[in-house]
């Protein structure tokens, strides 16, 4: 039997988007939720700890602690080519932590970044990661899943802007 389990964890966190057209280039926060969704076989070894589960919610929860809280919770990430990156990197060497990474920080792309983050951990303990999808507000989300990674990179030359 196969099937699809999830976990969510919450962080705060701050990000600006450089060039929105309006609030959101501005540095703010939002409490983040990050759940991350697994799709493989229930194990069926008799007498185990994980008999009846496709994995133990604790193994996931250690994950993503390990890998997201653990390094963004309380911090800010901010793209690397923001025009204000020389100043976080002041921040970043007086101890503020500060992650930069090489996109804008929209939900779309952490979604995508955390996904190949907890990928190759997951995929060692031989479990199959579905999807990571985030919250940046109650009401927003974004997620990428396995099948967006296979797809390759999107083509958004024609997409119109509004
Ligand atoms: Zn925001």
């Amino acid at each position: 039997m196969k099937l699809l389990i999830t976990k969510h964890i919450e962080i705060d966190m701050g990000h600006r988007v450089p060039n929105h057209k309006s609030k959101c280039r501005n540095l703010h926060g939002h409490r983040y939720k990050i759940e991350v969704g697994v799709d493989d076989v229930v194990i069926t070894t008799p007498g185990t700890s994980d008999e009846g589960m496709v994995i133990d919610f604790g193994d996931v929860k250690k994950l993503m602690m390990d890998i997201i809280d653990e390094k963004y919770d309380h911090g800010f990430v901010m793209y690397h080519q923001d025009e204000f990156a020389d100043i976080f990197d002041r921040l970043l060497l007086k101890g503020q932590r500060i992650i930069f990474v090489p996109f804008i920080p929209t939900a779309e792309n952490l979604a995508k970044h955390w996904f190949d983050l907890l990928e190759a951990p997951l995929k060692y303990l031989k479990i199959n990661l579905h999807h990571v999808k985030v919250w940046e507000t109650p009401t927003s989300t974004a997620t990428f899943t396995k099948h967006d990674k296979r797809s390759g990179k999107i083509d958004t030359s024609q997409k119109k802007l509004i």
